[in-house]
């Protein structure tokens, strides 16, 4: 039903691409990150959470529509439809039906809460396309609350230090996932590097609860920052917009933070293994509750995956990417 063509993933009967990496007539979107929604396509269709996101990721231009989460839209000898996967607002799942089966594209996707999205729905399909961004056993993920403790103990460390807590996070979906989490214990006012702002007021728009928020370059000059926490993306590391924060304490909040190597190779003070991912655990629990036969692994370890998945008795292979350099979202 899927075949992966120039532009990547394409389903001839319906006349449509999955997430393609060049332009297509069609693109279905499953969400926003930039490995995922690229510009260029004639016309885009995603779930309806997502839309003012992409909007605002693909500009004025760009001609978006939205479906409700699982109504069903007939596209040539195709039916589709989009469903939660849990990974960030707005993310979807897409499922597609026609006469030989169903398939479905899982997207990225967590199986753990997350305040900011709908929780991933399990489909039963023929055949499933999961990612494997985290796909090896190594990647285990502690319970929310735990890593969301952490970053409070952290905080309230450097404040006693009289340290800023400059924490390095994905600006779109992580970002919005602590300030989500944090105001569960906490109703200070959080900083943040003003690239960040118009995706957090995007998700305030779609009506995501997150502690109230202040962009650093907006304060008088001369306002310290000691003691207070305040979110940046990693592009601002090294800047001389960090000058601002004074003597502060680093943290990445990623799951990449699972691996020592990395966590000693980006030299942060702090590492927090939050990610908006499926750990390993969690793809081979999702992959089992579908019922498919066949799994195709993308982004990521997918080799290793779908090697353990044959050794298990799945037919599974894998499937190429085209995206070069970070996926965003870890
Ligand atoms: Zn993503
Ligand atoms: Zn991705």
């Amino acid at each position: 039903m899927l075949i992966e063509g120039p532009s990547g993933l394409f389903c001839p009967a319906g006349g449509f691409h999955v997430d393609p990496w060049g332009p297509a007539e069609r693109a279905l979107i499953t969400h926003v990150h930039g490995d995922h929604a690229r510009p260029g396509s004639q016309a885009y269709l995603c779930a309806e959470p997502s839309r003012r996101l992409l909007e605002r990721r693909l500009g004025p231009e760009a001609r978006i529509e939205a479906l409700p989460y699982s109504e069903a839209l007939t596209l040539g000898s195709a039916r589709v439809s989009f469903h939660p996967a849990g990974h960030i607002l707005g993310s979807a799942q897409i499922r597609i039906e026609d006469a030989d089966g169903v398939w479905v594209v899982a997207g990225d996707y967590k199986r753990a809460a997350d305040p900011t999205c709908a929780p991933f729905e399990v489909l039963r399909c023929d055949t499933f396309v999961t990612e494997s961004t985290f796909g090896l056993p190594i990647y285990r993920w502690d319970r929310t609350e735990a890593i969301v403790a952490e970053i409070v103990e952290w905080w309230e460390d450097n404040e006693r230090a009289q340290r800023t807590s400059a924490l390095f996070c994905y600006t779109v979906g992580k970002a919005q996932r602590i300030l989500a989490e944090l105001a569960r214990v906490t109703d200070r006012t959080i900083f943040v590097h003003g690239a960040m702002s118009s995706m957090i007021e995007a998700y305030r728009e779609a009506g995501v609860r997150m502690l109230p928020t202040a962009s650093v370059t907006e304060q008088a000059k001369g306002r310290k920052f000691s003691g207070e926490l305040v979110l940046a993306p990693l592009s601002a590391r090294g800047t001389p917009w960090m000058r601002r924060l004074g003597v502060h304490s680093d943290g990445f909040a990623s799951g990449l933070m699972r691996v020592r190597g990395v966590r000693r190779q980006r030299a942060f003070d702090r590492g927090f293994v939050l990610s908006d991912h499926a750990d390993w655990p969690a793809l081979l629990e999702t992959i089992a509750e579908t019922g498919a036969g066949r799994v195709l692994a993308t982004h990521g370890h997918a080799e290793p995956l779908a090697r353990h998945l044959r050794e298990i008795g799945l037919d599974a292979g894998t499937m190429r990417t085209a995206w070069e350099g970070e996926p965003e979202g870890d």
